[in-house]
């Protein structure tokens, strides 16, 4: 997997430098030779190398591929279950913006009642939700939608996050975004390892897994919050203003991936 060849032209690619080197002397590629080749920004192809030259790679293009457009690391946006369709848009903005998967659940302010008889047919409806936002966001993956989980389910969950965080407004202090940049570059350590190359979803790699948890509107008690962080969770604030626990979710998720740099 090559980025950013010098000339990214319509049939051909052209790769000179360090690349050109790797192709030629270390993998001794020869012509016929296939790579996938990116220009780091938009544009991913498959490509034919030509003879190669002494520092210089021609390859012809084979086949334009879809960019990867999904977020280098998953976060998994555990939701108490919210009020009316509240649900519906966390899942269709959390998809536009990157989130991977959705997991409702209960907790002891949740005002929502279960229906064991509705449950699957509101959990295919979230899933045609997500499907549609990722269709129309350009991604490449369906976010997961889950089943409702019980608050003490839930907090299994957190020990198979990488980093797991429990919102809670009455928090004091900013520590959130340090927090993400630590869990950040744990990330980038196993990317490198895993010598994937871009990050993202291709070749094997292993995304850093972050978990958000975001309360009911009646909010979490200070029990739950205690348990939370007893089962791996760090509790924390996302700014002095108390936001609706839609709003919660979509700020929470947009502060880790903007973090990621991927956002802009
Ligand atoms: N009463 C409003 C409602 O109906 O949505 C606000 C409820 S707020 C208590 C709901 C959840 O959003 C909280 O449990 C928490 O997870 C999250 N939240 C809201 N504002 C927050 C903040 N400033 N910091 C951290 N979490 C916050």
């Amino acid at each position: 997997y090559f980025i950013a060849p010098e000339l990214f032209a319509d049939t051909f690619v052209t790769i000179t430098g360090d690349d050109a080197h790797h192709i030629v002397r270390v993998m001794r590629g020869k012509a016929g030779d296939q790579l996938i080749v990116s220009d780091g920004v938009s544009r991913e192809a498959l490509v034919k190398l030509r003879e190669p030259e002494k520092d210089r790679v021609i390859a012809d293009i084979v086949e334009r591929l879809a960019m990867n457009n999904e977020p280098s690391v998953e976060v998994w946006i555990a939701q108490s279950l919210p009020k009316g369709d509240k649900m519906e848009l966390v899942i269709q903005k959390g998809t536009e913006i990157g989130a991977d998967r959705f997991i409702p659940f209960v907790s002891e302010r949740t005002v929502v009642q279960l229906d064991a008889k509705k449950e699957g047919k509101r959990i295919e409806r979230w899933q045609k939700i997500a499907k549609e936002a990722a269709e129309q966001a350009h991604r490449n993956r369906i976010p997961a939608v889950e089943a409702p989980l019980a608050w003490k389910q839930l907090l299994k969950l957190a020990g198979e996050a990488d980093a797991a965080w429990i919102c809670y407004e009455k928090q004091e202090g900013l520590q959130f975004r340090t927090q993400i940049q630590e869990a950040l570059s744990k990330g980038k350590a196993f990317r490198i390892d895993s010598d994937s190359g871009l990050g993202g979803d291709s070749g094997g790699t292993k995304r850093v897994k972050l978990l958000l948890i975001i309360g009911p509107e009646g909010g979490f008690t200070e029990q739950e919050v205690e348990a939370a962080e007893a089962a791996g969770c760090r509790s924390v604030s996302l700014g002095r203003r108390i936001l609706r626990t839609e709003t919660a979710a979509m700020v929470g998720l947009t502060c880790i991936l903007y973090e990621t740099g991927e956002m802009g």
